[in-house]
């Protein structure tokens, strides 16, 4: 377990508890929504609405990392040791990658128009290795038309 130095609500410490286990256990980064239908197997009256206040808590006090996706929902890491992340163009996951030469520190980067560079983000783009297996004939992934796009209605 991480020492826990951050003061954080002392309300619901239980529900807290669950949410970064169930999250620290994962390596999918879920979106809240994912977590939700997790930790509620475990505490079956919990809301989604707890589950992102208690997300947003745990990112905020640095014990879990807020993964913003461009337009998409947010999604979470309890992995919190500097690493970069390759997002699926097809489906949206988000895996984790490791062997990536180290990126300039902030003190390295000459600011452009008078910006302080406080980190910098990689997002790799992809194809998981599900997209990339198309299935032969009638395999039936209803998430993936024949095209290899995903559909989206509305
Ligand atoms: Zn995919
Ligand atoms: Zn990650």
């Amino acid at each position: 377990m991480r020492s826990l130095k951050i003061t954080l609500p002392q309300r619901n410490t239980r529900q807290r508890d669950v949410i970064l286990q169930e999250l620290c256990r994962l390596t999918s980064h879920p979106t809240a929504t994912d977590l939700y239908d997790i930790v509620r197997r475990r505490l079956p009256r919990i809301s989604l609405g707890t589950v992102y206040r208690n997300l947003d808590q745990l990112a905020e006090a640095g014990m879990i990392r807020r993964l913003e996706a461009g337009g998409g929902q947010a999604r979470f890491d309890g992995n919190i040791e500097p690493h970069h992340h390759v997002r699926c163009i097809h489906c949206g996951r988000v895996g984790d990658v490791h062997d990536v030469p180290t990126l300039p520190g902030a003190g390295d980067v000459a600011a452009a128009d008078g910006y302080e560079i406080i980190s910098c983000r990689v997002e790799f783009l992809g194809v998981c290795p599900e997209c990339r297996e198309e299935p032969a004939s009638g395999g039936g992934r209803d998430r993936v038309d024949r095209g290899g796009r995903m559909s989206r209605d509305g």
